[in-house]
């Protein structure tokens, strides 16, 4: 079986490190808040460019500390994309605030800028615009429209950790950027994990006491907080994970370029595109076909797992019946949704397997 990602295989590969690092963390004694978090909040915020990271228990709190700590909630609105993981907009109505979702870009499937700014009124305070798939938004254009408005721009960068737009780093990109520890994401750990970076001193103040109870000084509460922290066994495993990040996003992007070599020719098969200025890390590799059921079936019976993000857009979803959205209201979503799959795309997948999924992708060809 080749799969989609291979968690078991990634974490086997630093298996030696990790056990080093929880053992250390087991003679610490400290296992929350513990200096291990320390490290990783000041390594992430370094490389990432910016004054603060403050880490939470899981990629969804991380959107909801930080839209609670802007003090967003009931009247509000904020902008997103409706192809997207349910949680980028599940966090704005977690706070109370209501999510209005604009179309996407047919080329990088992120948020269009010109649909933004349909969409403002003037109860829109912020933009959370997602790097999808690993691939980073059209930030000057939004920065642009933020910046016209008065809004925050939340960056939604839990599937692209290390990508880039021109010179900087995605999490250095807007007011403030949420990223994912979730074993499959391209930086995981073995269970959950989120982390915020932004270079507001106050807002970084104000997440802190959010993620313990709204206390800074303890049995003293100024805010009604949360409990959502990073466990200092998932810090020390990150630290590990962290060192190998560039090289993994390396193999990730080696990878993409063999599937683009051996499959760019392919008349049935639209290959994911790099918009210019930027560096995608390939989080997951989608591919776009009008036949994707056909080649998901020929794909599972040679053994190789696919994937469909997302099968259904965030404004059809039942739950947001309420918002009045209709089938037709994004039609690059809703087309995106019926056409493509994932196929496996990890650090750790070989040439070999590689080619055998390649050469089931080029079979409808031979047909
Ligand atoms: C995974 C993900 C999240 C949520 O992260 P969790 O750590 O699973 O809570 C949010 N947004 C996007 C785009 C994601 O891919």
């Amino acid at each position: 079986m080749i799969n989609l990602v291979d968690l078991r295989r990634q974490f086997q590969s630093v298996k030696n490190e990790i056990m080093y690092a929880i053992n250390e963390v087991i003679d610490s004694g400290q296992y929350i808040l513990g200096p291990k978090v320390m490290e990783l909040e000041k390594k992430i915020a370094k490389r990432i460019g910016v004054q603060e990271a403050i880490s939470v228990a899981n990629g969804t709190d991380a959107l909801v500390l930080t839209l609670d700590a802007y003090g967003i909630g009931k009247g509000d609105e904020v902008i997103t994309s409706p192809f997207t993981f349910f949680a980028s907009a599940e966090a704005i109505s977690r706070v109370g605030a209501k999510p209005v979702f604009a179309d996407i870009d047919p080329v990088t499937y992120n948020i269009d800028p010109k649909e933004i700014e349909k969409k403002i009124t003037s109860a829109t305070k912020a933009i959370i615009t997602v790097h999808i798939f690993g691939q980073p938004a059209e930030m000057d254009d939004i920065l642009e429209i933020s910046k016209k408005y008065g809004l925050y721009v939340i960056e939604d960068a839990c599937q692209a950790f290390g990508a880039s737009y021109k010179d900087l780093e995605v999490g250095n990109l807007g007011d403030a950027a949420c990223f994912s520890f979730f074993p499959t994401k391209n930086l995981g750990t073995m269970g959950d994990g989120g982390i915020i970076t932004t270079s507001d001193k106050d807002l970084a103040t104000r997440i802190r006491k959010l993620r313990t109870h709204g206390t800074t000084r303890k049995y003293y509460h100024d805010l009604i907080g949360y409990n959502s922290r990073l466990d200092e066994l998932h810090a020390a495993i990150l630290l590990v994970n962290l060192s190998k990040i560039d090289e993994w996003n390396g193999q990730r992007r080696k990878l993409a370029d063999r599937y683009r070599t051996h499959l760019k020719d392919a008349p049935h098969l639209q290959l994911p595109m790099e918009a210019s200025n930027r560096s995608h890390i390939y989080h997951l590799y989608c591919i776009h076909s009008e036949n994707r059921d056909e080649i998901m079936d020929r794909l599972e019976a040679a053994d190789i797992q696919t994937g469909v993000y997302y099968p259904q857009c965030l404004h059809l979803q039942e739950v947001y019946s309420f918002l009045n959205y209709k089938k037709g209201d994004f039609p690059i979503a809703e087309s995106l949704s019926e056409r493509l799959f994932a196929v496996p795309m990890h650090p750790l997948l070989t040439e070999i397997e590689q080619d055998e999924v390649i050469s089931v992708l080029l079979q409808k060809e031979v047909d």
